[in-house]
């Protein structure tokens, strides 16, 4: 799987399924919400993406964007300043 996880905070209960599935210790992050509810957010910076939290949660608060075409955007742009600065006139 590409791309990114999240959470849909208005549907998160934190029953805690996804951190029970989860591959990776420090994937998830328990939070408080602004109404002072307990929450459980994705840790982006050790997230797989391997997607078993989307397919357990039960209240659809786990999602997945596809970043991919931001990447080859990204990418592209880099690869084109790399090769204009490499063709300015001294
Ligand atoms: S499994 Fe879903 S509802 Fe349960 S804590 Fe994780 S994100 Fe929230
Ligand atoms: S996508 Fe995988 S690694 Fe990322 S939080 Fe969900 S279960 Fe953990």
């Amino acid at each position: 799987m590409q791309g990114r996880v999240f959470t849909i905070e208005k549907e998160c209960t934190a029953c805690n399924k996804c951190i029970e599935v989860c591959p990776v210790d420090m994937a998830n992050r328990v939070y408080k919400s602004l109404d002072r509810k307990r929450k459980i957010a994705v840790n982006s910076k050790y997230c797989i993406s391997c997607g078993a939290c989307i397919k357990i949660c039960d209240h659809n608060a786990r999602d997945y964007t596809d970043d991919t075409e931001d990447f080859l955007w990204i990418w592209q742009w880099g690869i084109l300043s790399i090769s204009l600065s490499l063709h300015r006139p001294r």
